[in-house]
């Protein structure tokens, strides 16, 4: 159920629909609007009427809401939710572009391709440190090393950083060093994790799993929400089909359908959603024209020689030339790719030229 404030109501009139709430077994999740507090209150309400909120003081109406992800879904939050890396927002008019390699492979390839992605126009660093791999004898990625690793290119760089959290016990470490932390598509019905980066306050990019359908995305979200990290976006990253022509089937249907079900941003990652980097300009323009709020690239200076995921990584200047496509495609949507904060760049270069 969503209570809807009156404009005028007061803090202590939304606080006395909170605390009904909660004697009634109900956790409440206030969105402060710029015309009304919405308080949507998450738990068992079936046999809770209405009037007893609709009579409450400052209280403008009540409504039931219908879809089972409450506080994912669009009817407790009409507006989109636009979340603040250092300075970078994912969700307003500006696409961000994410790019980096699968894995953080050493300080010097780190190091390298963080600033050849800057130099390009990419305003978010990825790398995974701690690497989901289909087989235990596959490079498991290093661990909290990887971590300082990219520290140090954010650092050198100013590009915020974005990396995978795989187990609950490690939610804090990776927190300590992440901008966003990623759960990945095998984990994105990890409830114990979900609940985990729910507690934290670090922005998490939630991953469609391999075979997750869109609800269940939106129902995953929900668990971190619901615990009270309201910074989530949900990442489209291919699915698997009876399709064997590429890695997975990027789903560019689920773009709109997530933006039409839910407020929180949208990021579309072609790069797994393919598995094969001639095809990602293609499909980077296309979820850019079909609305995503964001892309996450994976790009390698020497794809042949990569630890994982070689054959979809993009060289730098292929990467290059397709943020100029992207740039042209985000116009013709009314749109722009974001750029790093001048103030905050021009400090990092001031701070690279004293370091070098
Ligand atoms: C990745 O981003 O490198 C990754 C492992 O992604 P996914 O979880 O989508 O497979
Ligand atoms: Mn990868």
């Amino acid at each position: 159920m969503i209570v809807v404030m009156k404009p005028d109501a007061t803090a202590a009139e939304t606080a006395a629909v909170i605390s009904k709430a909660k004697r009634m077994g109900a956790s409440s999740h206030p969105i402060y609007g710029s015309d009304h507090t919405v308080v949507a209150l998450v738990g068992d309400m079936t046999q809770v009427e209405r009037s007893v909120f609709d009579a409450m003081a400052g209280v403008l109406k009540t409504v039931r809401i219908q879809e089972p992800y409450k506080l994912a879904g669009r009817t407790s939050h009409p507006h989109n939710t636009v979340i603040d890396v250092n300075g970078i927002k994912i969700g307003g008019n500006d696409i961000v572009v994410m790019a980096g390699p699968c894995s953080v492979e050493s300080r010097d390839q780190i190091l390298e391709v963080a600033h050849m992605v800057k130099e390009a126009g990419a305003t978010i660093l990825r790398g995974g440190a701690f690497k989901p791999r289909t087989s235990p004898y596959s490079f498991q990625g290093l661990g909290e090393k990887g971590l300082q690793y990219l520290a140090e290119a954010r650092e050198q760089t100013g590009l915020p950083i974005i990396t995978e959290v795989m187990t609950v016990e490690t939610v804090q470490m990776v927190s300590e060093y992440a901008d966003i932390l990623q759960i990945g598509a095998r984990n994105m019905q990890n409830y114990g994790l979900l609940q985990a980066v729910g507690k934290v306050q670090r922005p998490v990019m939630l991953k469609r799993g391999i075979s997750g359908e869109i609800k269940e995305l939106l129902m995953c979200a929900e668990y971190i929400l619901s615990n009270g990290n309201y910074n989530v976006m949900l990442c489209e990253r291919g699915i698997r089909t009876y399709e064997t022509a590429t890695r997975n089937t990027f789903d560019l249907n689920a773009i709109p359908v997530l933006h039409r079900a839910s407020h929180l941003p949208v990021v579309a990652d072609p790069s797994h959603g393919t598995g094969d980097w001639e095809l990602i300009p293609a499909m980077s323009k296309a979820a850019v024209a079909a609305g995503a709020d964001a892309l996450i690239l994976e790009v390698h200076q020497s794809p042949d020689n990569a630890l994982s995921d070689g054959d979809q990584s993009l060289k730098p200047e292929r990467f290059a030339e397709l943020m100029a496509d992207l740039r042209r495609i985000a116009a013709a949507v009314d749109r722009n790719i974001a750029t790093l904060p001048t103030d905050r760049a021009e400090a990092v270069n001031g701070l690279m030229k004293e370091t070098v």
